[in-house]
């Protein structure tokens, strides 16, 4: 595994097969949480998943993405979700550029749906690079009632392992789960349905749970990606080259 702290040369001489870009946020996490907590998730679980692969280049977390959703909390930043498009689209003509025409998106924020056709642009115009999607649903973990959907047991456990000096459990809201659905994030923005900015159940959070998922996360993530690759190499192996 090759990364940013590596020389141009060293990058050159390793020929990384497969580039990791993940995303990250900067945005409101409740009163217990840092607002760079999507970001170190995703950082987090990236640098876990390039120990998983054989040959590839780690870039650092980009901070920001699309986290209009938060903008009632002061902190937050956004990039619009065409702004977003387009870094994704550079960095991956960047890396197609030096010949790494794998690129493995790790989203670790939930509300980046411009992800998913952005990819489908890219790959689909069949100029050879091929970037994957993938997220890491075991941040968020199942708990009856209260859907775990923001600062709640999932990324408090994940904090509390990765970074405990920067959860505040005397400052945490009761466990809170608006009677809206999810799509009020687009509707309102979550500051109008909770206006702790809770949505989850951080009170049963513990930094067992926060490495365990993190672990699971990124042995899933690692398999998903050498699959995928290897799925969409014989695909295009087997189509041959482009009919039209
Ligand atoms: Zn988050």
């Amino acid at each position: 595994m090759v990364n940013w702290e590596n020389s141009f040369h060293e990058i050159e001489r390793a020929k990384p097969e497969i580039a990791i870009l993940p995303i990250g946020a900067i945005e409101q996490h409740s009163y217990h949480l840092p607002l760079a907590t999507d970001y170190l998730a995703a950082q987090a679980l990236a640098e876990r998943v390039a120990d998983e692969l054989d040959n590839c280049y780690l870039l650092p977390a980009l901070p920001f993405s699309c986290s209009r959703e938060h903008g009632d909390f002061f902190g937050t930043v956004w990039l619009r979700p065409a702004t977003l498009a387009a870094v994704i689209q550079d960095l991956v003509g960047a890396l197609h550029h030096h010949g790494i025409s794998k690129v493995a998106l790790l989203v670790a924020h939930g509300g980046n749906w411009i992800v998913k056709p952005t990819v489908r642009e890219i790959d689909l115009d069949r100029k050879g690079a091929h970037v994957i999607f993938t997220t890491p649903d075991a941040f968020t973990v199942e708990q009856g009632e209260f859907a775990d959907l923001h600062a709640g047991r999932g990324e408090t456990s994940l904090i509390m392992h990765l970074r405990p000096d920067l959860v505040k459990m005397d400052k945490v809201k009761p466990d809170f789960s608006p009677a809206q659905g999810r799509e009020f994030f687009d509707y309102t923005g979550i500051g109008a349905v909770s206006p702790t900015g809770l949505w989850g159940a951080p009170s049963g959070a513990s930094p067992e749970e926060g490495e365990r998922n993190l672990k699971e996360a990124a042995q899933r993530a690692a398999a998903y990606i050498k699959q995928t690759f290897a799925e969409i190499d014989r695909l295009e192996a087997e189509r041959g080259p482009r009919r039209n």
